[in-house]
């Protein structure tokens, strides 16, 4: 499988190159050359698979000559072998429409796992090919930071710069990452916000002073492979649920885009998924593009959901692209204009094509609080606020009875204890496998907010090229 850039300027590379590129070299974002499609009879023969030979069977045409099947499954099964349930995304059921599907079984509590977790080990798998190095640099509003340290802390090769905004992360996600001390791992809290950091980490990418000396990598979503290991648990559940002879609905708890992308892409490849439902807070730039054509960025709310404290969403170019005939000179006129105003129109191919599959939806924080207290009346769950948009958003769609619909739990409630206390009296426990986060010794280095202070820091840390 080829890999194509959005903006259609940087060089087309197979998967091994695509996963360590992170971002392509024309500032687009890589997509497969085009969607591989399984048939009606080959989905219905996925039923029952333990899932990682589903996420092997769902992923390979996407890997292609970059690794064998037997070693692709090796791959999952080490990835996946490390989430505490045995079906690892386990499903839910609330009543006779609403489903969860639970993704925050890995090692640091939120969805984030089932990409990053595998993503570390195909790092280590390309890296040991060459003499490479790899230097990972990453902005995190909280979950992605502490995923990506988890799937990479120790590994051959592998440096990681992590920044995230100082105070602005909750006390779970900031000791989830500061508390892996492996030398290979560096922690910067910054001063500023999360978009900011997100800005330095793209500079950084299009610094030649720096992508001379090092070679850089990404685990923001922006990296393809993150989204292709999360089309498997959209298979999974609607397998279950009766895919193919029964259509699913999936309703997203949505930030930068790329959980939500790979639903997208699992329709492409011939899942029958009756709705996207995309949710957002009140930060809700996704909500006026897909509603009313209007994507332009505001000031960023925090809110008690802080990983969808987003303005500006990468992946939605991904998606953009899509449906504008994959026309690369367009997509990178149309991302020139954002980037200079902020703001753009979709186009009529842009808007159509997106209102055909996805709906969107609004939640503010009284929503969010009564659909957290739903879920725990209703069913004796504890749900977290990310989740909890997404059920809101779920329940409010009116999809057709007969129509499973199915809200991505992105986050274990106990990563937000004050937001699910404050809704319900109870207060979530972290489970025992990191019970002790708040004994463990903590290290981190704080720089100011300017992109000079963190590129020297990394200059200096990180195993420049061969
Ligand atoms: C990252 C995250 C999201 C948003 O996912 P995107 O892929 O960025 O849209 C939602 N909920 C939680 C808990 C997250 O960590």
């Amino acid at each position: 499988m080829e890999y194509i850039s959005t903006r259609g300027s940087a060089p087309a590379l197979d998967f091994e190159g695509a996963t360590l590129a992170g971002l392509a070299n024309d500032g687009g974002l890589y997509v497969p050359s085009e969607w591989p499609r399984f048939s009606r009879d080959e989905i219905a023969a996925m039923a029952g698979l333990p899932y990682a030979v589903l996420a092997q069977r769902i992923m390979q045409p996407f890997v292609g000559d970059s690794l064998t099947q037997e070693r692709l499954l090796e791959l999952t099964t080490a990835a996946y072998g490390r989430f505490a349930h045995k079906a690892v995304t386990p499903l839910k059921q609330f009543d006779e429409q609403q489903w969860l599907l639970e993704l925050f079984h890995g090692p640091t509590l939120a969805f984030k796992d089932v990409a990053l977790q595998l993503l570390g080990l195909l790092f280590e798998e390309f890296l040991g090919r060459s003499d490479q190095n790899l230097t990972i640099v990453g902005a995190t509003s909280g979950d992605t930071g502490s995923a990506a340290i988890d799937a990479v802390a120790g590994r051959a090769k592998v440096d990681i710069f992590m920044l995230h905004p100082k105070g602005r992360v909750s006390d779970v996600q900031r000791r989830q990452m500061t508390t892996m001390l492996a030398p290979n791992v560096h922690n910067i809290a910054i001063d500023g916000s999360f978009d900011d950091a997100q800005a330095m980490v793209k500079r950084m990418f299009n610094d030649q002073a720096m992508t001379s000396r090092f070679t850089i990598g990404a685990v923001n979503s922006i990296n393809w492979a993150r989204l292709m290991a999360q089309v498997v648990y959209y298979f999974a559940a609607a397998l279950q649920l009766g895919a193919p002879h029964r259509p699913v609905a999936f309703s997203v708890p949505t930030g930068n885009f790329g959980d939500v992308f790979a639903g997208y892409v699992a329709a492409q490849m011939g899942l029958p998924i009756e709705r996207l439902i995309v949710a957002t807070n009140v930060n809700d730039i996704l909500h006026r593009a897909l509603s009313t054509g209007d994507y332009s960025a505001g000031t960023v709310t925090p809110t008690a959901a802080p990983s969808m404290d987003i303005q500006v969403s990468s992946n939605f170019e991904r998606l953009l692209f899509d449906l504008n005939g994959r026309d690369g000179a367009a997509m990178a006129a149309q991302m020139a204009g954002f980037e200079t105003t902020k703001a753009m129109t979709l186009t009529n191919a842009q808007r159509e094509g997106a209102a055909a599959l996805l709906t969107s939806a609004r939640v503010d924080p009284d929503e969010m609080a009564n659909s957290i207290r739903w879920a725990w009346e209703a069913a004796g769950e504890l749900i977290d606020p990310h989740t909890a948009i997404g059920l809101h958003a779920a329940r409010a769609a009116g999809l057709p009875a007969g129509v499973p619909v199915v809200t991505l739990a992105t986050a274990h409630p106990a990563k937000f204890p004050d937001a699910v206390e404050r809704a319900t009296g109870h207060r979530p426990g972290l489970p025992d496998r990191i019970g002790d986060l708040f004994e463990r010794e903590e290290r981190c280095d704080e720089l100011p907010g300017t992109y000079d202070a963190v590129a020297a820091y990394v200059a200096q840390r990180a195993t420049p090229k061969a």
